[in-house]
């Protein structure tokens, strides 16, 4: 079988990542996995252990580090975040696309294990449907509005990072742009080495 691919998706917050990856999971069905991260920060309501994520202490998170246990960790704000290194080997092996839905950080330092990721950012239409939304959402009081824009401009400008450039402004557009990524690096020679040494062996 031919090893699966790691997607790394990256995005400021309410640009809708985890709605076009949760899209995408729910069509590939089996054939693809999202990592579920580590975090010491609060359970939010709405949220579920092993599937948001795994919510830990900051003792048992510097334990797993310690043990050669994380992938990729980073701090953003005043929280760990973290992913698991053993079910994405495992995935992978069985030849899935897995998705790491994670900050840009972590992002460049998963290129440097795995140089062969694809790494995707999703952008919106403009800061002003960003701020839109996030109003949108009801979530926040204007400060920490303010404060997520203001991350969004200094994560943006490290898009520049990635490999492509999703525009999230149709929700659908989005999905099917990402599908298309995903489509043609399964073709990518790396990938398809396993075929073609089939077809070169009988020929
Ligand atoms: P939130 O607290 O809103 O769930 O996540 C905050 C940020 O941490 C988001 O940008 C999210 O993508 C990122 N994040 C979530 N899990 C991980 C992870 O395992 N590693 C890294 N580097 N970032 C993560």
């Amino acid at each position: 079988m031919n090893k699966g691919i790691l997607v790394v998706i990256s995005a400021p917050s309410g640009c809708g990542k985890d709605t076009i990856v949760n899209e995408i999971v729910k069509e590939m069905g089996d054939e693809a996995s999202v990592s579920v991260s580590m975090t010491t920060r609060e359970m939010r309501t709405g949220e579920e252990e092993g599937v948001n994520y795994y919510y830990v202490s900051v003792d048992q998170f510097k334990k797993n580090i310690e043990n050669g246990e994380m992938l990729e960790y980073t701090r953003y704000g005043s929280n760990y975040y973290g992913t698991p290194v053993g079910p994405v080997k495992e995935k992978l092996r069985e030849g899935k696309t897995v998705f790491l839905i994670i900050e840009v950080e972590g992002g460049e330092n998963v290129k440097k294990i795995f140089p062969d990721c694809v790494k995707i950012f999703v952008i919106p239409p403009s800061m002003e449907v960003l701020s839109n939304r996030l109003r949108g959402r009801g979530t926040d009081n204007e400060e920490a509005i303010a404060t997520r824009l203001e991350i969004a401009r200094t994560e943006l400008q490290r898009a520049v990072e990635y490999d492509y450039i999703v525009e999230n402004d149709v929700l659908q557009d989005a999905v099917e742009d990402v599908k298309a990524i995903i489509k043609a690096e399964k073709l990518r020679i790396n990938i398809m080495q396993t075929k073609l040494r089939e077809v070169i062996k009988d020929a």
